[in-house]
Formats: C-alpha cells, structure tokens, sequence
C-alpha cells in the first residue's frame, strides 16, 4: 500500500472500527485516507444501545468479557483513550470497573418453584463425563458438520453445567461440535467458576457507550471518514495473473446510487454478514416483525461474492435456518425501583454483581441481567435499565399462552414476572422494547472446513473479510474477540505489518488433565 493509498471498510461494526485503528496505529495510514461506510444511521453494527428515559433505552445484546482471554480487544484498547476517566485507557478504566464490581452470582439459575438451584455441581453422570472427554479429544476435520447432540446423550442437556453454558453463550443442542469443543478449550478457565461467573469481566456502561463511542471518537479524531446511511450493493472487480483484485464499490448512500473507483493499490475490507441482519424492534404494545435476509441485504453481497469461489466461503451453510438461528432479546427501562429493590433482596446480588439469573423451566428459557447502574452514559437518576433475553422464542410461554416471537414487552413482562412471582406493579412504570434476532446464532451452525473464509481469502490481492465468518484457527465466534481478531490479522496481512499478533491464550494445554480433574471434582 504506498502513502497515498485508500482503504475502504464496510460496514461499521468493531471489526471496521478496530481494523481502522489498526492500520494507523500498526500500518502507519493516514486517518484521512481511511472511510467507513455503515448502511445504518450509527456505527457500532451489534454494539448498540440507544434511548431515553421517555422513550426507552434499547441494546441487542449485553455482553460478558473476560481479561483472561480477548488478547486483541485489549491489545487494541489498551491504545484507545477513556472518555470518562482522563488520562487512562479504555483497558484501564475496565479493568479498574472490574475490580470494585467483581462478578459472584448468587442466583445463576431458578426452578419452577422459583428456588435457587444448586449450582455448585454440575451434574455430570460417568456417561457425560466420557462423552464430553471423547469429543474433546476429537479433531475438527472428524467433528466437521455434526452438531453437539451427536456427541452428547439427552441426559446432558438436563444438566445443570449445560443451563449454565448454553445460557451463559448461547448454544442451542443443534449448533457446531467443533465450536462446542473450541468454547471448551478457548474458556476451560470457566469450568470452575462459571456457577458464580466469577471469570466474567464487565465494561462500565452498555458496549456502545464504553467500546464504540471512544473507539469512534479516537478515529475522528484521526481524520478516518466515518460514513453513515451509506450501504454497499456490490462490487466490481478485475482478475489479473489470477489475483482477485477488486476495482469499484456500488454503494446507495442516503438515497443516492455512487461508484467508489478503486485502484490496485486500495485496499477494502468487507463485513460479509451479521449476528443482527435482519433484526427488528417491537414496543410494549407490538411484537417486533418478523424479518428474513430479503429485508436486510447484509448476507446478499457475501452470497454473491462466494457464487462459484469456494475461496470466500459458503454463506448457506450458517443462513438456511432461522428456526435454528433466531432468539429474542428485550430492554426493560424502568421509572420506579421497586423492581430492583425486589430483585437485590431476591438474589442477594447488587446489580452489576449477578450476572444472568435463567429460568431454567421456562419454556422460553429465559434469562435477565441487571448491570451496574447508570448503563447508560445520559440515564439519569432514578431511572433504571435492565435486560434479558430467551433462547426459545418459537415456544409458548409458562405465564402467556403465546410463542415470544408473538409477543409484545407488556406480555414479555407478564412472563417474566410470573417466573418471579412478583407483582405486576414492580414493573408498572417498565418500557420493555423487544428485539427479534433472526440470524444470532448463524456462526454457531454445523460448518465443515471451507465454509467460512480467511480474512484474506487465497488469491485476493486487496480485498479482506471482517467479521464473525471467517477462519480464525482455535478462536470462538459471538465474541467480540473474533472480529478484533479478524480484523488485525487482515490489517496486518494486506499491509505486511511486522508486528506479532497477540496469541489465543493456550489456557488448554493442560486441557485433559485439567478436564480429569474438574470432573472427578464435580463427582
Ligand atoms: C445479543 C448479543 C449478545 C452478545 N453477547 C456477547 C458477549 O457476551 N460477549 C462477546 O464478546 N460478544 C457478544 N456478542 C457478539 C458481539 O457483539 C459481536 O461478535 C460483534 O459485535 C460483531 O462485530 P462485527 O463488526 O463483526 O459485526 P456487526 O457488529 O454485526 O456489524 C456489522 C455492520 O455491518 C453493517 N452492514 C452490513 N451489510 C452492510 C452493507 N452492505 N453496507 C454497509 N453496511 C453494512 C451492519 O449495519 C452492521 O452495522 C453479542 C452479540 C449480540 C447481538
């Protein structure tokens, strides 16, 4: 890449975002050359989290990091200034948070009676205990498409250790046996303390106020062009000495069909997919509608791209499926504490202190978190903010005779309180949004080797992919990790940067004696 050269990344989520800090911080480009462009009016792409008090805050997702592992999330924000705390980094300010707020969960899961169950087992039979071994001892070309069902006997899936990791990362029975082993290894450290999530490290507000917001802010500050409603249809490309090089994006920005040229020297980093293409908001008086690819266009370009280059992957593999893919989530904005006074003296736990608390006989499988509050950076006193989410939206409810996906927040809140037995007027002042997400778990489906991508496929001479879709060996999707990680690597390819990217902590060297261990502990 010579000094004049441009780069071009879209969309706007932190895998663009990290790649741009990236190639100034490690390549040497100049801010200005850089330019993002994110079909959506914010960047951030799942890292949002928006609101007010009167028209209720609204966050897809809440997310759970560790200090133990996300090398590259730190690496990156080690260099990114607080917003909040002058003179520290944003790694800083975290970890910092993390220490005065440490996680020790004291009602992970409830039953139907409402009792809290007790965790400190897993409840692992002998059978269990020699399947998880086996499978976690099995290579990845011979796991290769079979989902965790076909390793693990139905006595698993009632066991307390599977409501707490299927929860806690959101596998559902039929996703990969690769990337079930890979979260084995990847998070072993987890084993023993996921009962408390003592291992789980929280950012100070909601992740679009504490990653994005000071990430987006240090970029401008660099000059990078941050574009918004600005979304790609396509791209034209040239083929010479069998290197794909690409040559033009068509881009349809705030209404306007354009064409960015792009010479050889160029480069362009394109998000093929996403967790939330597709999602949609409801309000306490409506369901979110139900939305498929056809009315996002984010998986579009990746199907059109990969048709007859089996180099950039195979979109269908984690896109056929919403009934294996979809989940729902929802923000509760609330104007009275009754709510959380009911839940502190419930769980024992401070908000910001339990993690999830799962209804694990919910049909729904339902799960709320109460973070620290303010969550928001504008939330004002007396307003608090919680959210939760449930794995089976396609289900009817214990407390609604209604699927979820049916449902509106005032039902989603009748649920909910029915699992606690509270009050319907602990939530009277609540504003619940719910989020249908019909792709979520799209990178958690059966793949066999090939199906997803290198970040700079084989034969591309400019162009990269970013995002939760791409080959990343030993590493764990639905992270935020993943795309950090995916992003550096195709920084540092494409710009032959010199510099060692961090490793995946190898916490699983030791895994099988450390397995042994566990298990004979757990007897
Ligand atoms: C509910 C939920 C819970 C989560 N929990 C955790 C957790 O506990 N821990 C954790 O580490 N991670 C978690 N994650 C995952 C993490 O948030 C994601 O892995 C990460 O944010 C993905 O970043 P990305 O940049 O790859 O893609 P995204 O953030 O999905 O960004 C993609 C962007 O591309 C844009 N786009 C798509 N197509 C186009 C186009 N054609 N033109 C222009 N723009 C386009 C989209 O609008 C979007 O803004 C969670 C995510 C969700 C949704």
């Amino acid at each position: 890449m010579h000094t004049n050269s441009k780069a071009y990344l879209f969309g706007g989520g932190i895998g663009s975002l990290a790649a741009a800090a990236f190639m100034i911080r490690d390549g040497n480009v100049p801010g200005p050359n850089i330019s993002i462009l994110e079909m959506a009016p914010v960047m951030g792409g799942s890292l949002d989290g928006a609101g007010d008090p009167i028209a209720g805050y609204s966050m897809r997702g809440g997310r759970m990091l560790t200090t133990d592992n996300y090398e590259c999330t730190w690496d990156l924000y080690k260099s990114i200034p607080s917003l909040n705390h002058e003179g520290k980094s944003v790694f800083e300010e975290t970890v910092e948070f993390n220490e005065t707020h440490k996680s020790n969960a004291m009602a992970r899961l409830l039953d139907k009676r409402r009792a809290k169950v007790p965790v400190a087992s897993m409840g692992f039979s002998m059978q269990d205990r020699m399947e998880l071994l086996k499978l976690s001892q099995t290579n990845e070309d011979t796991l290769a498409a079979s989902c965790i069902t076909d390793w693990l006997s139905p006595p698993f899936f009632e066991t307390e250790f599977w409501y707490m990791w299927s929860t806690t990362f959101a596998f559902q029975p039929w996703h990969s046996a690769v990337e079930f082993k890979r979260y084995l290894l990847r998070f072993v450290l987890e084993f023993s303390r996921i009962e408390t999530l003592a291992g789980v490290k929280r950012t100070i507000y909601n992740q679009y106020d504490s990653l994005v917001l000071p990430l987006q802010t240090w970029l401008r500050a660099q000059g990078v062009h941050l574009i918004t409603d600005c979304k790609v249809t396509g791209l034209d490309h040239k083929i010479e000495d069998g290197a794909f090089i690409v040559t033009g994006i068509h881009c349809v920005r705030r209404g306007k069909n354009d064409v960015i040229p792009i010479d050889d020297d160029d480069l362009v980093f394109m998000q093929n997919a996403s967790m939330t293409d597709a999602s949609s908001l409801g309000s306490m008086t409506n369901a979110p509608p139900e939305l498929t690819k056809a009315d996002s266009g984010g998986w579009t370009l990746w199907e059109k791209l990969a048709a007859g280059r089996p180099e950039f992957g195979n979109p269908a593999a984690f896109n056929s499926s919403i009934a294996q893919a979809c989940w729902e989530s929802f923000t509760v904005t609330l104007k009275d504490p009754a709510f959380f006074d009911r839940m502190i003296e419930f769980s024992g736990n401070q908000p910001g202190t339990g993690g999830l608390v799962t209804f694990k006989d919910s049909n729904w499988l339902m799960s709320i978190v109460l973070a620290y509050q303010p969550h928001f950076r504008n939330q004002p006193a007396g307003v608090q903010v919680f959210w939760g989410y449930s794995l089976f939206p396609d289900r009817v409810g214990n407390f609604v005779p209604k699927p979820m996906a049916a449902c509106n927040g005032a039902e989603i809140l009748r649920e909910l309180c029915g699992h606690l037995r509270f009050d319907l007027e602990t939530v009277a002042s609540a504003n619940c949004i719910p989020c249908r997400m019909p792709y979520i778990t799209s990178m958690f489906m059966p793949r066999v080797r090939g199906d997803r991508p290198l970040p700079v496929p084989r034969g591309s001479k400019n162009l990269a992919f970013v995002s939760q879709f791409v080959e990343i060996t030993d590493d764990v999707v639905f992270t935020v990790e993943y795309s950090v990680r995916a992003a550096q690597i195709a920084v540092y390819e494409l710009l032959e940067i010199d510099r060692a990217i961090p490793p995946v902590t190898p916490h699983a060297k030791s895994l099988h004696a450390q397995f042994d261990a566990l298990i004979k502990a757990f007897q």
